[in-house]
């Protein structure tokens, strides 16, 4: 069966590879199906219908987005949302821009600990793309102050370390809301992270469409789990590989994490029932 990946990263966020790049490998996976998920921006999705244009592999629009829940960070994947809707484009702006003074606060925070980064350097290394984390950690390494990238979220970026700083983004139900009025629908990214049955019941109470069942990151246990919660409450199912391009088992992942196509379709009909 032909299968579909619903969670990749393109270098228009902290991916390595270019959409037509990522094509090329759903054309050898045989996909039936894409959809693009930078953080934060939806840039490669023209790029990406362009390139599937002489093939019969869908591409869905998507985003993973960061949110606050309850004063912590989560990821948010939008789909099938009109890539056309102000609303969209406002969001994506906004989360741009989030980004990047973000970006400037853990420069100011680092220089404190006498590691000079400067945001040219770092503006360097993203290339326009929309600033993340891994765009510091490389800044960090060309500059020597790790030796390679992981050891720049051990020592300085990582979620407890020093150099890291939290956006005040905006709530889930902000952006579910924003997405549903876009015509779309929202998965919580791969909840076997980090999110308890009891906080998914809570953004579903907020309007939540789906859970990411399979992601490379969910045991078999975990993919059960979050199945058998998505059927309870009558949700979408999503998954993909979360691909980066960061490394061979990557590599192995991109199109084989996957899910079936009647998962798709119920993501793309489920946007017919959104009232709005
Ligand atoms: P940001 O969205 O700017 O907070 O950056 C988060 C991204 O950094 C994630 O999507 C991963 O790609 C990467 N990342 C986070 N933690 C680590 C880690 N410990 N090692 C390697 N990469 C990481
Ligand atoms: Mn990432
Ligand atoms: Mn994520
Ligand atoms: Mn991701």
């Amino acid at each position: 069966m032909r299968k579909a990946d619903l969670h990749i990263h393109t270098y228009y966020s902290d991916g390595r590879f270019s959409p037509a790049e990522i094509v090329e490998r759903a054309k050898k996976r045989n996909l039936a199906a894409i959809s693009i998920t930078d953080h934060d921006t939806y840039e490669a999705y023209e790029e990406t219908c362009e390139a599937t244009k002489d093939t019969d592999i869908k591409v869905i629009p998507g985003a993973e987005f960061t949110a606050d829940f309850e004063g912590r960070e989560v990821h948010l994947l939008a789909y099938n949302f009109n890539p056309k809707s102000t609303l969209m484009l406002e969001l994506v702006d906004f989360q741009r821009n989030l980004r990047e003074d973000r970006a400037e606060a853990m420069v100011k925070q680092l220089e404190q600990m006498d590691v000079h980064l400067s945001m040219d350097d770092v503006k360097e290394i993203a290339d326009g793309a929309v600033i993340s984390r891994p765009h510091l950690a490389v800044a960090l390494r060309n500059k020597g102050y790790v030796r390679h990238f992981k050891e720049a979220f051990y020592k300085y970026l990582g979620n407890d370390k020093p150099g890291y700083v939290k956006s005040d983004h905006l709530d889930v139900s902000q952006i579910i809301k924003k997405v549903h009025l876009a015509g779309g629908v929202t998965s919580i990214a791969h909840p076997g992270r980090n999110i308890s049955t009891k906080e998914i019941e809570k953004m579903i109470d907020v309007g939540l469409d789906g859970i990411e069942v399979i992601h490379p990151s969910h045991q078999y246990a975990f993919q059960k789990k979050f199945e058998q919660l998505a059927d309870y409450y009558d949700l979408l199912k999503t998954g993909g590989s979360d691909f980066h391009g960061r490394s061979r088992m990557e590599e192995s992942q991109f199109g084989i994490v996957a899910i079936n196509p009647n998962w798709v379709q119920q993501i793309l009909e489920r946007r017919a029932l959104t009232v709005n």
